[in-house]
């Protein structure tokens, strides 16, 4: 019998029922309205899958929660022409690679049934449909809210990237009523947008991408500061050589960390201004005609203005000015004033027991990518079985009960 680690790439697809029936089976097609679990993971994509997948190893009791229908539908909600700009030998999680010629650039569909498959594959414990609308602590214990059932646990782990909610200034309601907008988490494809020029707010990967894929006869203006760009093309040779290599491998994950003085200092200004522009050029943007123009800094008589005073007439704006994680349902003195969480590396020493992983720039700047997410979750996973271990000797009475997978956790921490 094959480990799930052997299983080929082509046994995939039959993985994806045999886990809905895994779900059927072990209950999970719908909460529990009371239960108490060693650890909760919240949130079921590339993060809390890789959680999952140690947490398993680890032999404790953990189940994990996600808001969407269906594993995978960060990816599935993206844009319609997205491809990944890592190319597929990057793209696989810890014990199962990416089923697809190692130098490919998936689509994000692809992405999408990739992480279904994994969860099938090694058997994780993942409800779907189960947004967590509340996460505090009583006694030492976390009270996790999911519609109708509340849930305990020893130990929270907190498994998301940065890009949960839209980040739009408060300007954008001042905008003329026949202007459409829409933001890039909701945008799709050209057709949600009315005919005529559009203004994208926001120079990032995001906001060139979908300049890209709006390419039309009408004037597109980015506006936003310019953040550099990695000096090759994805696709190319030179990428397959120097990007995969030095680029996401040795800079974005060796380098650029948080135990290292560059990545340090990199750090801040990072999470401020966003990396790179990885696979859209300037040359790029030039060669479709997109203008690039300063900051939006607000609107004038119904349609927006840039730091220069100039007025813009667009009929479209399409915002590309970021995401947050929106973390208001935790109500636990953990969020700092802009209410991103204050952890060491994913560590939150206000709450012990209470973990992050897949943040923007958690621990290195490879933490949100998709060949980054199982190191820190590896890391975390060690700290919650420590834990766990430490609990168990310190209290001869959750002995007595029977706490068997916290023994398997102490047996391998
Ligand atoms: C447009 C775009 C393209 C990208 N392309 C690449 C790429 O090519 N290569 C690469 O390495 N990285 C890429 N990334 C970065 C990263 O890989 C993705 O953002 C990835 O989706 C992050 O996975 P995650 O599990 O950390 O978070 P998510 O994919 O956002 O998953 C979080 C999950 O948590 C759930 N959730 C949220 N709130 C709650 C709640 N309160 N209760 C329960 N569940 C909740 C959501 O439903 C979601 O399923 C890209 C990011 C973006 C935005």
């Amino acid at each position: 019998m094959k480990t799930p680690e052997q299983k080929t790439a082509t046994e995939v697809a039959p993985l994806i029922e045999a886990g809905e029936a895994f779900r059927r089976l072990s209950g999970l097609a719908s909460p529990p309205k009371r239960e108490r679990y060693d650890v909760i993971v919240i949130g079921g994509g590339q993060a809390g899958l890789s959680v999952g997948y140690y947490l398993r190893r680890r032999g404790l009791r953990f189940v994990i929660l996600d808001a969407s229908d269906r594993i995978g539908d960060a990816w599935r909600k993206r844009w319609d022409s997205l491809r990944l700009f890592t190319p597929a030998k990057l793209d696989g999680l810890v014990g199962m690679r990416f089923p697809a010629p190692p130098n490919s650039l998936p689509t994000k569909d692809q992405m999408a049934d990739y992480l279904e498959a994994y969860a099938a594959r090694f058997e994780l414990p993942v409800l779907t449909g189960a947004r967590v609308e509340r996460l505090s602590r009583r006694d030492g214990v976390y009270l996790v809210k999911t519609g109708d059932a509340e849930l305990e646990a020893d130990q929270v782990v907190v498994a998301m990237a940065s890009y949960q909610h839209r980040r739009v200034p408060a300007f954008a309601q001042a905008l003329r009523s026949d202007i459409v907008q829409v933001h890039a988490l909701d945008y799709r494809n050209p057709a949600q947008l009315r005919d005529g020029s559009v203004l994208i707010v926001g120079a990032g990967n995001s906001g060139a991408e979908i300049a890209m894929d709006l390419r039309r006869d009408s004037r597109i203006w980015m506006s936003g500061r310019d953040t550099g760009e990695v000096p090759f093309a994805v696709s190319g040779l030179a990428a397959r050589l120097f990007l995969t290599r030095f680029v996401l491998r040795f800079i974005f994950h060796r380098l650029l960390t948080i135990k290292t003085p560059i990545g340090r200092r990199a750090r801040p200004k990072i999470l401020s201004h966003g990396g790179p522009l990885i696979r859209t050029k300037a040359k790029d943007l030039a060669a479709a005609g997109i203008e690039r123009v300063p900051r939006v800094v607000g609107v004038r008589d119904g349609l927006p203005v840039l730091d220069d005073g100039r007025v813009v007439d667009a009929a479209n704006v399409v915002w590309c000015t970021g995401f947050n994680p929106g973390f208001s349902w935790i109500d636990l003195p953990v969020l700092g004033p802009d209410g991103e969480p204050v952890h060491e590396g994913g560590l939150v020493a206000g709450a012990p027991g209470l973990y992050f992983v897949g943040l923007h720039f958690l621990y290195a700047m490879s933490s949100t990518m998709i060949h980054g997410v199982g190191r820190d979750a590896r890391r975390i996973v060690e700290a919650v079985a420590a834990r766990a271990a430490a609990a168990l000797v310190s209290s001869p009475g959750g002995r007595a009960k029977g706490n068997q997978s916290a023994e398997g956790a102490r047996a391998q921490a």
